[in-house]
């Protein structure tokens, strides 16, 4: 099919592809999980079979609530709340240690939550615990994500100072009504300020994110983000797809679904971001992550190198993840875990003395095969079948002629190419790989499981 043909069939296919599908951050993902009464991760750490550790801790603390969001916060506007959780993240370190001895942290991310709500004193007493009970090497990536808002100059100093090298700043959308609707109304100077001063600090990434999809978005408005964004030159872009679940999310009942975009519009709006972006040199990673090529994200992807885990693309798929803190997910060896994400059954569980996690699985091997190729298609558009075989000593076609099946009307309209050895993706199927990659889903069989997800486009 030539991109013409497919762009005349665009609306079609939007309909027909736009269903619910996981973002695929994890397979089998988060709503897999089941409850577990032993200390799950521990018993796992004999199937590690690394010495690398990535560390997650999460910040569930944020001072207003942004209707859009989909996180694990608390809103509140008593930041003595975080000195009580530093105490409780620094007992789970503690409690953690048989799993993290003899690893080597190459890598830190603090997410939430919004992260910037500690205060420098915070930031640096929690530096100071995680040092205290980790290895971290020479070189580790330390990255955080900030809302703008309760950031500025000195506070990038403190996070600076205390070794971070990576920023995220939540730009969201640049429109006033936008914002007003999401209630986030935050200064694009301030942040483009605050990109500025961090890149004269020597930080060596920012990132800012972006979200589209968003209530009142139009091609105008998104234009404008867009430019703002190109304007400020971050190293890395997130462009994320607003997930609309307000079955799940009540404050995303503040606004009706007539002033949300429609999915021809997102696919719109997400297309000329795209463009946008690569026409000034920006390298498009996975589904929805863009980078310069100078970016570690870019370089990795390019030697096939990339990984997905619960925070998004990265370049440590290799290590184990160890998840601190409310809600927070590890994976080690072959089993995830997932800690409560209520505040209060988090710190009782730790004054117990009982392991943190109380959801996860221990991934069987069918598991294991489709969490191989639908990592390749999430990361690298493509899947190299015959890799898979001698991987796991099955034949691909036998093992997913299922699949295969599912796979043949997206065939048919030029979205997936199914070779003898290789499957690609075109790049102008890029938008619909959340939807290819739930035919490998042994789990979505069901639209009361697939409902529970946003829609794929
Ligand atoms: S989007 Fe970020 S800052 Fe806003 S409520 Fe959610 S976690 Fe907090």
């Amino acid at each position: 099919m030539t991109t013409l043909q497919h762009k005349d069939n665009t609306q079609s296919f939007i309909t027909k592809y736009a269903q619910h599908a996981p973002r695929y951050t994890s397979y089998p993902t988060a709503l897999k999980f089941e409850p577990i009464d032993s200390d799950l991760l521990t018993l796992a750490s004999d199937s590690s079979t690394t010495n690398e550790l990535s560390l997650y801790v999460h910040i569930p603390f944020c001072k207003t609530l942004c209707y859009y969001c989909g996180c694990n916060k608390l809103v509140t506007r008593h930041n003595e709340k975080a000195d009580d959780y530093l105490a409780y993240l620094e007992k789970e370190m503690v409690a953690k240690q048989v799993i993290s001895a003899n690893k080597k942290v190459v890598a830190l991310h603090l997410g939430g939550g919004s992260p910037s709500f500690l205060s420098a004193t915070q930031h640096t007493f929690l530096m100071y615990i995680l040092k205290k009970h980790y290895a971290f090497s020479a070189d580790a990536e330390l990255s955080i994500e900030l809302d703008p808002r309760n950031v500025d100059a000195a506070y990038l100093k403190t996070l600076k100072n205390l070794g971070y090298t990576r920023l995220s700043f939540g730009l969201q959308d640049t429109d006033y009504k936008v914002q007003h609707t999401i209630n986030r109304v935050q200064s694009t100077a301030h942040i483009a300020d605050l990109v500025f001063e961090a890149r004269t600090l020597g930080f060596k990434s920012i990132n800012l994110d972006l979200i589209y999809g968003l209530p009142n978005q139009t091609r105008d408005t998104f234009k404008t983000t867009i430019a703002a964004t190109k304007a400020m030159q971050p190293d890395r872009i997130s462009l994320f797809s607003y997930a609309h679940l307000p079955e799940r999310f009540a404050a995303q009942r503040k606004f009706g679904d007539e002033i949300l975009p429609s999915a021809e519009l997102k696919a719109e709006l997400y297309n000329f971001a795209v463009d946008s972006f690569k026409s000034v040199g920006y390298e498009m990673i996975g589904l929805d992550h863009f980078a310069k090529s100078s970016d570690t994200l870019a370089i990795a992807k390019n030697k096939g190198e990339l990984h997905r885990n619960f925070q998004g693309y990265t370049t440590h798929g290799g290590s184990d993840l160890l998840g601190i803190g409310v809600s927070s997910i590890s994976t080690i060896g072959n089993a995830f875990a997932q800690n409560p994400k209520a505040l209060k059954e988090y710190y009782e569980r730790l004054d117990a003395n009982l392991p943190a996690a109380t959801i996860g699985l221990t991934l069987s091997l069918d598991d294991l095969i489709r969490r191989d190729i639908i990592s390749s298609l999430m990361c690298n558009l493509a899947l190299n079948k015959r890799a898979v075989e001698d991987k796991y000593a099955i034949s691909f076609d036998n093992y997913f002629a299922d699949a295969l099946e599912n796979l043949l009307p997206l065939e048919k309209d030029g979205l997936i190419e199914l070779g003898s050895e290789c499957i690609y993706v075109p790049e102008h199927a890029r938008i619909y790989i959340r939807a290819i990659c739930a035919r490998f889903d042994a789990y979505l069989n069901t639209d009361a499981v697939l409902t529970r997800y946003s829609k794929a486009i």
